[in-house]
């Protein structure tokens, strides 16, 4: 918790029409942390997300995303259900990502074959196949590399193990934690606390929109409390 904030939360609210979604989240992500949001169905989590990253502005309280250095802090979103461009080949949906932060030429390529060299084998070499034919594994994989073509401070996975079978949902999540050693920030919002407990350094249980419990995965009283409190006790 020594490391320095890269995104803070401070009174967050968003309401759709009548429905408030999430209420009085107040959230310091940390340089190098693994955070894990959890909640059940509809707790709040993708709308946590997209605040988080920076792409829905919240009805109330404010975001702050903090410079490292010389720059602002860059967040990436991995969006559930991947939201990929079915039609378009890997390397088509890679760089597609890579225009949009502005990314050509010799610096879109060097990034390409270092965003390739993330990918599986299986995949690396299939970069001109379109995104269609993948298996549900390899779109979230492909999902993930996508948005580390924007190259990220902070990277934001919504429900990454939605559809998958449970030897591509192990994998992914092992690629996940080697990008997380690796120095990358990651925030991963998860349906199953077990996942997150078991993925993540600290880990935020969402109920109804607001935060039930926080804290650290390793200690085993936050475990007891955060089981509570994601189905709704004290
Ligand atoms: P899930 O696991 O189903 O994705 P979630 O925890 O990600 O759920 P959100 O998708 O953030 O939760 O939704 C939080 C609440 O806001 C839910 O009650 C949901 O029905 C409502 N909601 C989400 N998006 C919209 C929208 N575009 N319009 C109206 N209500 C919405």
């Amino acid at each position: 918790a020594g490391s320095p904030v890269v995104v803070r939360l401070a009174g967050v609210e968003h309401h759709y029409g009548g429905v408030a979604a999430l209420r009085g989240i107040d959230l310091d992500v940390h340089e190098g942390a693994v955070l894990g949001i959890v909640g059940a169905n509809g707790a709040g989590k993708s709308t946590l997300g997209r605040i988080l990253h920076g792409s829905l502005r919240p009805s109330g309280g404010t975001r702050e995303a903090s410079a490292t250095g010389v720059r602002a802090v860059r967040t990436s979103l991995v969006p559930e259900g991947r939201a990929l461009f079915k039609t378009l080949s890997l390397r088509e949906n890679l760089e597609v990502a890579a225009y949009s932060v502005g990314l050509k030429g010799a610096a879109l390529r060097a990034k390409l074959d270092e965003t390739a060299e993330w990918l599986p084998p299986r995949l690396r070499d299939r970069l001109s196949v379109q995104a269609a034919g993948l298996s549900g594994g390899e779109q979230q994989m492909l999902a993930i590399a996508r948005a580390l073509m924007a190259g990220p401070d902070v990277l934001i996975v919504d429900e990454p193990a939605l559809g998958l079978a449970p030897a591509l949902v192990d994998e992914v999540y092992a690629r996940l934690g080697e990008l997380a050693e690796g120095g990358l920030t990651v925030v991963l919002l998860e349906q199953l606390l077990s996942r997150a407990m078991a993925t993540c350094h600290d880990v935020v249980v969402l109920h109804e929109g607001v935060v039930a419990a926080h804290g650290p995965a390793a200690d085993p009283a936050f475990a007891t409390r955060a089981e509570s409190a994601y189905f709704g006790g004290e």
